[in-house]
């Protein structure tokens, strides 16, 4: 690298630097054992209807449980996987993991949806929905039960592929929704032609709901937008009462956040199905519990 940037130049490496590559090789060298040593769960957080306020589907996003037993987050691996082409087994495995557990959830007769996260890098690969297409075989389940969640980035990165992946993706029968929308660049041009069905708007946004007028006016844009388009509006992140009368009010579909559930384990979503838990029964439960 070094010699790249140029004959008459010399970058040095101080020791902090000689340091973050280190810890940075370090973590690659456990990550791919990880891989080996299948040391990566899921866990599933419920995504509810507004309307209704019944569980419609859940997202499973992965933790990494390493040797010494600290569970690590994805937000601290999933770059370092994507960087170093790591995340295409790692999200294979995924994939396969959470259509065993759906199958299993759908067998007992929780008609529920699973969304999966789909990284740019995951998303470029040549033959992504024979492969989805296979594992679904294995499965035994009908794509109509998954949504993949993209981003606008993997999206706007090459617009004809993502059209032509996208295209190939709804044919078989699988819903997609742009993941964290509202902070990359997508062009409402592309937006418009692609096949999604739903936008979840980004945790950032619904953070602040009740405090910067700005922020209000993107939330109310977007789920305003979303409809026009004829689609799913999701937000994320909901945290209080107070975001999710105003997404309520605003006519936003579905919430997903800590207000309703964590991210759980599948044992204790199929408990959370098997009592039936709805949402205003949840958050007032929750209110009285608070001191
Ligand atoms: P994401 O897809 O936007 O997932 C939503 C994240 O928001 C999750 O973080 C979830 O735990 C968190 N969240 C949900 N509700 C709340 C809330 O009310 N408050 C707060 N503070 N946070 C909330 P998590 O599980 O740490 O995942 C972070 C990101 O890692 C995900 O963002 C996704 O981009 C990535 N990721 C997770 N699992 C996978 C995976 O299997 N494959 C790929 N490619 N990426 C994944
Ligand atoms: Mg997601
Ligand atoms: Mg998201
Ligand atoms: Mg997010």
């Amino acid at each position: 690298r070094a010699k790249e940037s140029g004959k008459n130049t010399y970058r040095v490496f101080t020791p902090a630097m000689n340091k973050r590559v280190t810890e940075w090789l370090a973590v690659e060298n456990s990550l791919r054992k990880a891989v080996d040593l299948q040391e990566f769960f899921l866990h599933y957080q419920p995504k509810v209807d507004l309307g209704t306020g019944r569980i419609v589907g859940v997202e499973a996003l992965i933790r990494w449980r390493r040797e010494d037993g600290e569970i690590v987050s994805p937000v601290d691996f999933i770059p370092m996987a994507e960087d170093t082409g790591l995340i295409v087994e790692i999200g294979d495995w995924v994939f396969a993991q959470a259509c065993a557990d759906l199958g299993e959830i759908l067998g007992m007769g929780y008609g529920i949806k699973m969304s999966v996260n789909l990284s740019p890098r995951q998303f470029r690969q040549k033959d992504l929905v024979g492969k989805i297409r296979e594992t679904l075989e294995q499965a035994g389940i009908a794509p109509e039960g998954l949504i993949f969640e993209i981003t606008e980035g993997s999206v706007m990165e090459n617009e004809g592929k993502a059209l032509a992946l996208l295209g190939g993706l709804r044919e078989i029968g699988a819903g997609i929704s742009i993941d964290d929308f509202g902070t990359g660049y997508s062009s409402l041009y592309y937006l418009k032609q692609l096949p999604i069905g739903e936008l979840k708007i980004d945790r950032r946004f619904v953070k602040d709901i009740m405090g910067r007028g700005d922020n209000v006016a993107i939330v109310v844009a977007i789920i305003a937008m979303a409809k026009s388009l004829k689609m799913r509006v999701v937000a994320e992140g909901v945290e209080t009462v107070e975001q999710l009368q105003f997404l309520r009010r605003h006519g936003c579909d579905e919430m997903q956040g800590f207000l309703f559930s964590k991210p759980v384990a599948k044992e204790a979503l199929l408990e959370m199905l098997a009592l039936g838990v709805q949402l205003d029964a949840a958050v007032y439960r929750k209110s009285q519990q608070q001191p």
